[in-house]
């Protein structure tokens, strides 16, 4: 790249490649959260930000935090950050990507000399994939007070998330008095986990909303007969009315995606009784998870699926069970003022940009609950992702490291712009 870019590509290759190297032996990349692998690539993390001039902490939440302080600290906060954490054989790239990127912003506007009005923070968020405890980002809900108490007590082998936290160096007794209020704004840079941004040979996805996540419990019951006796018309077969379903269920997205807004549904969870090769299947038990960027979108396939059920159950002899919303989470648009701020970033360091959803959950999701919040995406090869062959380009990172650095300087001239509009209440 002949780019001429506010930061160091040289460096991120480093810390990415140093990262990379901290991984069970004989099984990269996995340096899953709450392993002494965990700690070892944090120790690397904090030693690169305290190289930086920050000041380094880890939470009540377990987040690892690099600080430098401002000039007007009373602005609040500027946070930038992903997550070191892997899942089981997965990538180089996922949530590194971004605290690198993050780390790289710091270490940049400390060499050229560049203070800031607010503080800025660089965040390794605690445990974003689902870890050992069967959860995911504890970190990022614990800092805004989004961490449910009962989650605690959830048991991996000998240990709790309580002592789970503690061990990594937070405080699970104040945990949950914490709520960060200072965040004046947050921003986090991601692999993109998907394959539009390359093929669409553009290099950053500002993403406008990250999609809500509703997962869905259908119980199908037919009866169990004879396989070889029982008339192909005399049976209540449960799967094959929901064989039926999942067909239904695959187009009735599709054309949910076909409409303005991201929206996916998947059957990815499915369990057939009794399994048995001579007997015809009395139940299924199959989960749903769906994702929509829009709201109305997720209402509507869940008012079909609801009456599509009923239909189905006629049609076929069995009974199906009204749709069970066993969890549902509300998409989260990106902070309007951000999102424009980060199309201003890109053009001054001559990015490629588009608008897009994000169909997986992150930490920003969390942030966005208490602080203005947005991410930008990088593309990634094959839009492959929580694999080891997940791959991003460092240029493609570079790249992105300079937006969120165009973006901070950016975010750091609107505090000003505001304290500048406003009235002088002495
Ligand atoms: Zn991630």
């Amino acid at each position: 790249m002949s780019r001429n870019l506010p930061v160091n590509a040289g460096r991120i290759a480093e810390d990415i490649e140093a990262l990379a190297d901290i991984t069970e032996p004989g099984r990269p990349w996995t340096r899953r959260a709450f392993t002494p692998l965990f700690l070892e690539g944090r120790a690397h993390i904090e030693a690169r930000m305290k190289a930086a001039g920050l000041e380094t902490r880890i939470d009540a939440a377990g987040n690892l935090i690099g600080r430098r302080t401002g000039r007007k600290p009373w602005s609040g906060t500027i946070m930038l950050g992903s997550h070191s954490d892997t899942v089981p054989d997965g990538g180089r790239f996922d949530g590194i990507a971004g605290v690198v990127a993050a780390l790289e912003v710091a270490r940049s506007l400390h060499d050229h000399g560049l203070e800031l009005d607010h503080d800025l923070e660089i965040v390794d968020f605690l445990a974003e994939e689902v870890s050992i405890f069967g959860v995911s980002c504890i970190g990022s809900r614990g800092m805004t007070g989004q961490l449910p108490e009962a989650w605690l007590s959830r048991v991996s082998g000998d240990l709790d998330l309580a002592g789970g936290i503690a061990q990594v160096g937070g405080e699970p007794d104040v945990l949950m008095q914490q709520k960060r209020s200072d965040i004046a704004g947050f921003l986090e840079l991601h692999i993109e986990q998907g394959p539009v941004l390359e093929a669409e040979r553009e290099d950053i996805g500002i993403v406008t909303a990250i999609s809500g996540i509703t997962r869905i419990e259908i119980t199908v019951e037919g009866r169990a007969d004879h396989a070889g006796t029982t008339p192909m018309d005399r049976r209540a077969d449960a799967l094959v009315a929901a064989s039926q379903l999942v067909l239904d269920i695959r187009n009735a997205a599709a054309e949910l995606a076909r409409t303005p807004g991201h929206f996916a549904a998947t059957v990815g969870e499915f369990r057939i009784e009794p399994n048995a090769a001579n007997v015809v299947p009395s139940k299924v038990v199959l989960r749903i998870d769906g994702r929509a960027e829009i709201r109305a979108d997720m209402e509507a396939f869940c008012r079909w699926l609801d009456g599509h059920v009923e239909k189905l159950a006629t049609a076929y002899g069995v009974t199906i069970g009204i749709p069970n919303r066993v969890s549902d989470n509300l998409p989260t648009p990106g902070d309007a003022g951000l999102l424009s701020t980060l199309e201003t970033a890109c053009e001054r360091v001559g990015a490629k940009y588009r608008r897009m959803a994000s169909g997986a959950g992150h930490d920003t999701a969390w942030i966005a609950k208490v602080a203005p919040a947005a991410m930008i995406f990088v593309p990634c090869r094959a839009g492959r992702s929580h694999c080891p062959d997940e791959w991003a380009d460092n240029d493609d990172i570079a790249l992105g490291a300079a937006v969120l650095f165009q973006a901070v300087r950016e975010m750091d001239k609107d505090s000003k712009r505001e304290k500048a509009d406003g009235t002088h209440t002495g």
